[in-house]
């Protein structure tokens, strides 16, 4: 048994209005407080558009919620000329614990590298919040069986330069991208598999005590029925959870797995 406290991310993605998110945050809150959360147990954390974070942060803060909150992407610069990007530096202002980089979505659609992860990863933890930074296979890569070599290639480029220090803090999501959106979950096993690679590779790369304090999440079609099975797996710390997560109800038996 680990002490690495579980953590369970709801990445909303590109859906819930500022107003929606209010309702959301309120429901999963009463959810989690009917059933006696307990944050020590699994943190909850929801990761929300930016034009969410002002109201997230005003319930959370203000009615003391026991959650958790960050965005779904960060800027590489610290100011200036880029129009359309959002800062690591405005995002700790509105006390982000996380940040997600390198999603599946962003390396698709916005053409990301591991080498421009890689960076936002840093700038997120200069800020002083936890990267939580995803990696994993497509299904052509699946089906050849190379998905470990795969993601581990992923790793190297996406920590380059980061101290143990640094990786034990952080959070690595592995998302077999075949998984995410089309209600096919990858195995307990086969997450099992790439999950414990991964903390193997940590090892090697800044040592022991980093690979015992990194949290390795699972996503891909988790749901309140596959949780429990998925968090069975030793190096499974987490879930990060697209559409179950909009659904306050459901996303609060995920966090309540234990
Ligand atoms: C995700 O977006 O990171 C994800 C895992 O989505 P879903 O849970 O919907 O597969």
């Amino acid at each position: 048994m680990s002490n690495r406290t579980p953590l369970m991310a709801g990445n909303w993605k590109m859906n819930l209005n500022h107003v929606e998110a209010a309702g959301v945050v309120q429901k999963l809150a009463w959810s989690l407080k009917d059933a006696k959360y307990d944050p020590e147990q699994a943190q909850a954390a929801v990761i929300v558009p930016f034009t969410d974070l002002r109201t997230v942060q005003t319930l959370v803060e203000g009615d003391k919620l026991p959650l958790t909150y960050g965005a779904q992407d960060v800027s590489v610069h610290a100011s200036g000329a880029y129009t359309g990007e959002i800062s690591a530096e405005m995002l700790a202002k509105l006390n982000c614990s996380y940040v997600v980089v390198g999603h599946s979505e962003r390396r698709d659609y916005h053409a990301e590298s591991d080498e421009l992860i890689n960076e936002k990863a840093k700038v997120v933890l200069a800020a002083g919040m936890t990267p939580i930074i995803c990696v994993g296979e497509k299904l052509d890569v699946r089906k050849a069986g190379e998905q470990v070599p795969f993601v581990l290639a992923q790793v190297d480029k996406v920590l380059a330069d980061l101290s143990g220090e640094q990786v034990g803090s952080l959070v690595i999501a592995y998302e077999p991208v075949w998984a995410i959106g089309t209600g096919e979950v990858a195995t307990p096993d086969d997450a099992q598999e790439v999950c414990g690679a991964i903390r193997a590779r940590v090892a090697e790369l800044v040592g022991q005590e980093a690979a015992d304090a990194v949290r390795i999440q699972y996503g891909g079609s988790v749901k309140s029925g596959n949780i429990v099975d998925i968090m069975a797996q030793t190096d499974v710390d987490g879930a990060l959870v697209g559409g179950a997560s909009l659904d306050p109800e459901e996303f609060a038996k995920i966090v309540l797995f234990y």
